[in-house]
């Protein structure tokens, strides 16, 4: 049995964004390469922040993208998660300790004076942060402010003003920092919540996380993180912080640069599999010369060694590059099941299609399954396939250039009614059709070939004309020249 224990702690602030499923899937990665635990916790104390369905979403993302975790006690049963809402006295407990012992202190700062404070600091070119006023008072002080304002007091984190912090990150090496460049943060607010620095520490601890795999922005509040465990004579867990995925303008990868929201890559028609692929590679690397792992060849691979310290740019081309190679390898079936949802949703498939409908879905499939790179893509490449013979849409351009040629109609009748007399209506018999065609009237390929695509599709580009005219079958086909004929004009 390994000992690690590794947690994922998002605070239920709204949908779930695609960095934090990295952050996530490498947790979970980690446990399940090590053989270890994966711990859901939702960091819930900034009542502030948080949203209505804020854990539902957590929880739903996750489900998505097959992140399983291991235990918590929360509400709902063996497999919810840990909810630091639900443990307030644990850190109560440990705050009264702190305090006690030296370790923390109530601080009686009204908003105002610390806002006046913070302005203060700016305009003498000081930085910004606690003065740590409230830290040194005489007990008959305290005494006055603990009956004039004891109700809301915050409780402050006494950092240690001697000394410095050294630590190992696993993805940046060693830091040190002094602690007087330290905050006295809080830790407990006035409302009696807990901070996340307060209560991440003690459920660290307390669940025995062994490693804390988390985002980069975190990297600051690290030292602070170690301080807090030892005041509480605990061995801080090892840290391995994650660097920002930038987008492809070296931003922060967000919405403005081409990033969704965790749960709507799934509705745009991403497999689970290409994003997690995708983020797997967003800054780690198993140092060989691969793009293509399956999730169980990243449980055997993942490791913190392979964690880049610098920010990965996430192209949102290369997810769709990821996209387009998962559905070349579905099966037809499984590509169908999948499509369906999206066709429906366009109107272009009943609710319940038959077996002959379904069937027909499938081979029309089969042939754009190469060009798709989204599911979503489907409607808009199929769609001619689907609509009624006498509805789907002609493109104006190609019906200008193709259906005016002198002659058009003569040979666009000869095909058809050759194609009414094949014995065989399939690709090859259809295609020695249209050969015979440009043949017999002398012409030139495309004279014959793209009128024909544009009868049968509305379009000049398609997968190949002839295995588009089999998928068809006669019957659309015939009906769709005939259409076509009512409107040539050469
Ligand atoms: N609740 C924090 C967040 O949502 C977690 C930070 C951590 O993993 O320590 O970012």
């Amino acid at each position: 049995m390994s000992n690690v224990r590794v947690r994922f702690a998002p605070s239920p602030t709204g949908a779930l964004h695609i960095g934090g499923i990295r952050t996530a899937f490498w947790d979970w990665l980690y446990a399940r390469h090590t053989g270890g635990k994966f711990i859901l916790r939702i960091e819930d104390t900034d009542k502030n922040r948080e949203t209505v369905d804020g854990v539902q979403v957590i929880l739903d993302s996750l489900r998505e993208y097959g992140l399983d975790f291991d235990e918590g006690p929360g509400i709902g049963g063996p497999h919810a998660p840990y909810v630091q809402s639900e443990r307030l006295p644990i850190y109560r407990k440990f705050i009264e300790t702190l305090i006690t012992e030296g370790k923390a202190y109530r601080a009686y700062d009204t908003p105002e004076e610390l806002a006046r404070m913070r302005e203060n600091q700016q305009k003498r070119g000081l930085p910004p942060g606690y003065d740590r006023r409230h830290r040194h008072l005489n007990e008959a002080e305290r005494a006055e402010y603990e009956a004039t304002r004891g109700a809301n007091a915050a409780v402050r984190f006494a950092v240690p003003l001697e000394g410095k912090v050294t630590f190992q990150d696993a993805v940046y090496g060693e830091i040190t920092v002094e602690n007087r460049t330290l905050e006295d943060a809080i830790l407990m607010k006035s409302d009696g919540y807990p901070t996340y620095h307060l209560a991440a520490q003690v459920d660290d601890h307390l669940m025995e996380i062994s490693h804390v795999l988390r985002g980069e922005e975190w990297l600051p509040s690290a030292p602070l993180h170690i301080l807090i465990h030892r005041a509480l004579g605990w061995e801080p867990p090892i840290y391995a912080h994650l660097p920002v995925m930038m987008g492809p303008d070296k931003k922060k990868f967000g919405k403005r640069n081409g990033a969704l929201g965790a749960l709507e890559y799934p509705k745009q028609g991403y497999l689970r599999g290409a994003t997690l692929n995708f983020l797997a590679l967003q800054g780690w690397s198993a140092k060989e010369e691969r793009d293509l792992y399956s999730v169980p060849d990243l449980i055997e691979k993942f490791d913190l060694d392979g964690i880049l310290n610098r920010s990965p740019i996430s192209d949102p081309e290369k997810l769709l590059w990821f996209n387009g190679q998962y559905i070349r390898q579905l099966s037809l079936a499984d590509l169908a099941a999948r499509t369906l949802p999206f066709l429906q949703e366009a109107g272009l498939v009943g609710p319940d299609p038959d077996a002959v409908t379904s069937e027909y879905i499938g081979s029309v499939l089969a042939l754009e399954q190469e060009r798709m790179k989204t599911l979503a893509e489907a409607p808009a490449l199929a769609d001619f396939f689907l609509l009624p013979d006498d509805e789907f849409l002609f493109d104006e351009k190609a019906v200008a250039k193709w259906f005016a040629h002198p002659g058009v109609g003569d040979r666009l009748r000869r095909v058809r009614d050759n194609f009414a007399a094949l014995e065989v209506f399939d690709a090859a018999g259809t295609e020695e059709v249209v050969r015979l065609v440009i043949t017999e009237f002398d012409v030139k390929g495309g004279e014959v070939i793209h009128p024909v695509r544009v009868a049968v599709s509305g379009r000049t580009t398609g997968p190949g004309l002839f295995e588009t005219i089999e998928a068809l079958g006669r019957d659309r086909c015939l009906r769709r020249l005939d259409r076509a004929l009512g409107m040539v004009t050469g």
